[in-house]
């Protein structure tokens, strides 16, 4: 593949190489023969500028992948507005004048879907952005990611900086987060779901009507288009990332449901929010650059599941791995 010749022998920075997306770059990097650069944050705390620019200065990064956010769920981003908008956008503005400054050749910042209008037409184009409300329920983290993609335009036209955005949707699978109060649906639901088959309940609780539509990509696919687009795609625009493919809140618990091997009723509690009512990307853009997904929902669903109950291990609950997913507690990303 192209992308190898691209960054063999390179310094490459991945911001926030623990979560759920820098660590699907570390894996899919891990085989390119570059030098992955990483930092932890009590080594460097991306939100104070001080510190990110004496590590970029000293590492002097070539490319950089700016995966490092405040992330969760519709919960968390309603509870913590404040820390959504001023780590991201903190996280953002630092990492990306460092890099200018350093002379990174190429960076790329990861955004996510819910930067278009509530309302957008759908698939959502890119052109939407800006062009109508944003959904409440996330609108400070969408606003930091819409600053930090509008950091990229800017540096490139003021500065001429090769520096690009990609907006992937809903994602999930090995790495994710599976706390009960922050999660997003997928691992929220492979929770609950094996919990309920473990404890012999009858039901499970999904939050919302059950209707609101959304697409999910699997993580691995994401960083695999992560890398096609730093070796094909120099541009102003964003460029949204999916599978094309949408489905129910009700068929995703349902799904779920059958790679746990869980036979309860699923019950729905629309008293919870449901958040937008849908969520589809227009992948056009990147299809005609020549990147589809490739990992079918239900197969994801499965590799997560093994994930979560083998790999998980070493950052889960003592002495619990009898009763629960091993990764259960590794939550905070
Ligand atoms: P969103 O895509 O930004 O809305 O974020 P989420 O992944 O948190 O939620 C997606 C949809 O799944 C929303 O309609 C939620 O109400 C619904 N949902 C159902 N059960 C759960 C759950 O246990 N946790 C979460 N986070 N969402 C759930």
């Amino acid at each position: 593949m192209p992308t190898a010749m691209r960054l063999e022998n390179k310094r490459v920075y991945i911001a926030g190489h623990t979560g759920l997306v820098g660590s699907a770059l570390v894996r899919r990097l891990a085989g390119e023969g570059c030098d992955i650069l990483t930092v932890t944050h009590r080594e460097c705390d991306l939100t104070r500028q001080r510190e990110v620019e004496a590590w970029m200065a000293d590492m002097k990064p070539e490319y950089v992948f700016l995966a490092a956010a405040k992330v969760g769920g519709i919960l968390a981003n309603d509870t913590y507005p404040a820390q959504f908008l001023y780590d991201n956008l903190a996280i953002a503005t630092n990492i990306i004048h460092a890099a200018h400054r350093v002379g990174v050749k190429k960076l790329l910042f990861l955004g996510s879907s819910c930067i278009y209008p509530k309302f957008a037409e759908q698939p959502m184009r890119e052109e939407t952005l800006l062009t109508g409300a944003l959904e409440p329920t996330n609108e400070w983290y969408a606003i930091a990611k819409i600053a930090g993609l509008k950091l990229c335009q800017a540096y490139r036209r003021q500065y001429g900086c090769d520096f690009i955005s990609a907006m992937p949707t809903n994602l999930y699978g090995p790495g994710d987060n599976f706390n009960e109060h922050t999660s997003h649906v997928v691992p929220a639901l492979l929770r609950k779901i094996h919990d309920a088959k473990l404890s012999g309940a009858e039901e499970v609780e999904v939050w919302g009507t059950g209707t609101p539509r959304r697409e999910f990509l699997y993580v691995d696919d994401l960083a695999d288009a992560l890398l096609f687009l730093m070796a094909h795609y120099s541009g102003e625009s964003p460029v949204n990332v999916g599978t094309g493919e949408d489905i129910t809140i009700r068929e995703l618990a349902e799904a779920i449901a059958r790679v746990v091997g869980y036979h309860g009723s699923l019950r729905f509690n629309a008293e919870k929010p449901d958040g937008t009512p849908r969520k589809l990307l227009d992948i056009s853009r990147i299809k005609a650059l020549g990147w589809a997904a490739t990992m079918p929902l239900e197969d994801g669903l499965r590799a997560t599941y093994e994930w979560v109950r083998t790999q998980g291990g070493s950052r889960g609950r003592p002495g619990d791995a009898a009763s629960s997913l091993v990764g259960w507690s590794a939550a905070h990303r």
